[in-house]
């Protein structure tokens, strides 16, 4: 695992009112992602309806998973669940604060944990467009960007002097994105953007990896937004607490159901049914150690880190 989000395909049978995640498994590539499933490889029942254009109700869509920690004070107490063997599994609860029962049994208070956030194509998009316009002002010394103009990328000749004629973003967008002829080294280039910070001589535009956010969901059942309400600059601590942090193994996580149990789960015959081999799906604790392989991670704070959907959940099982 080298990257902090995957994306993997959500299934939803509204008759059955039950989800699913795919059976083939996550999807590692951004661009294979896109493609339709390859389902002789990678049998799935309900992609395999839905590319036939016969999945009745069934429904599929990409979903993003992030690593991400999650800022704010928490107890870990025995779940009222428990494992086939009979062991309680942990549960996370946030502390809260002076009248906290945990605090008062003395349960040891920790600061952040670590969650997988799942979230839909419809949030993503919402939240890039907010990092585009938002994070990327900033510097990542803590300065302030400013975009002063558009330069030849090959002989670095200033093409547009935003400090002279004063233009708006959009115009500023649509200029960086027209080719255009250098008259100083006459190639035909697409001008870059050049910034300037008010504190440092190195301006680095902060992206959604760098920083905090606080996150509130707001509207109901399919009316729904994320709503960014305030954010900063990943401090140190955060920084440091997050470098202890492992990314979660989200193949181990997202160990696929196997093709049979999905069909059960959605009432639907399974294509695959001589292929498919007993599910070898096990409980798997979240927060076991994984293999420490340095994923960049995402700080962020925020209230809900549910999606659309009730069943994301990110507690322990
Ligand atoms: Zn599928
Ligand atoms: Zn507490
Ligand atoms: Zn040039
Ligand atoms: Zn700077």
């Amino acid at each position: 695992m080298t990257r902090a989000y995957f994306l993997y395909y959500d299934h939803y049978s509204a008759t059955k009112r039950r989800s699913a995640s795919c059976t083939a498994g996550l999807r590692f590539d951004e661009n294979n992602a896109a493609a339709p499933i390859d389902v002789g490889k990678e049998p799935c029942p309900a992609c395999h309806f839905i590319d036939n254009d016969v999945a009745g109700n069934i429904s599929r869509r990409r979903m993003h998973v992030f690593n991400a920690f999650l800022l704010g004070y928490f107890h870990q107490v025995d779940s009222d669940r428990k494992s086939d063997s009979g062991v309680a599994y942990k549960d996370w609860v946030e502390c809260a604060g002076k009248r906290c029962k945990h605090c008062g049994a003395n349960v040891e208070r920790i600061f952040g944990r670590r969650v997988f956030w799942p979230l839909s194509p419809r949030f993503v998009k919402s939240i890039n467009a907010y990092s585009k316009s938002e994070f990327s002002t900033r510097c990542r010394c803590g300065g302030n960007l400013e975009k002063i103009g558009l330069d030849c990328p090959e002989c670095r000749e200033i093409l547009y002097d935003f400090v002279e004629d004063r233009i708006d973003d959009k115009e500023i967008a649509q200029l960086s994105a027209t080719q255009t002829r250098c008259p100083g080294c006459k190639e035909v280039v697409v001008p870059k953007l050049t910034l300037e910070c008010d504190e440092c001589k190195k301006p680095t535009p902060l992206t959604l990896w760098d920083v905090e956010m606080k996150v509130v969901k707001v509207g109901t059942g399919t009316d729904t937004a994320i709503n960014i309400v305030k954010w900063e600059p990943i401090s140190d601590k955060v920084r440091e607490l997050v470098s202890k942090q492992k990314p979660f193994d989200f193949g181990r996580l997202f160990k696929k159901m196997a093709p049979n149990e999905m069909a059960k789960l959605f009432g639907i015959p399974n294509p695959y049914e001589d292929e498919d081999t007993k599910s070898d799906r096990k409980h798997v604790d979240w927060d076991e150690d994984e293999d420490d392989d340095g994923i960049k991670r995402k700080a962020v704070k925020k209230r809900r880190h549910d999606d659309d959907d009730d069943d994301d959940d990110d507690d322990d099982e």
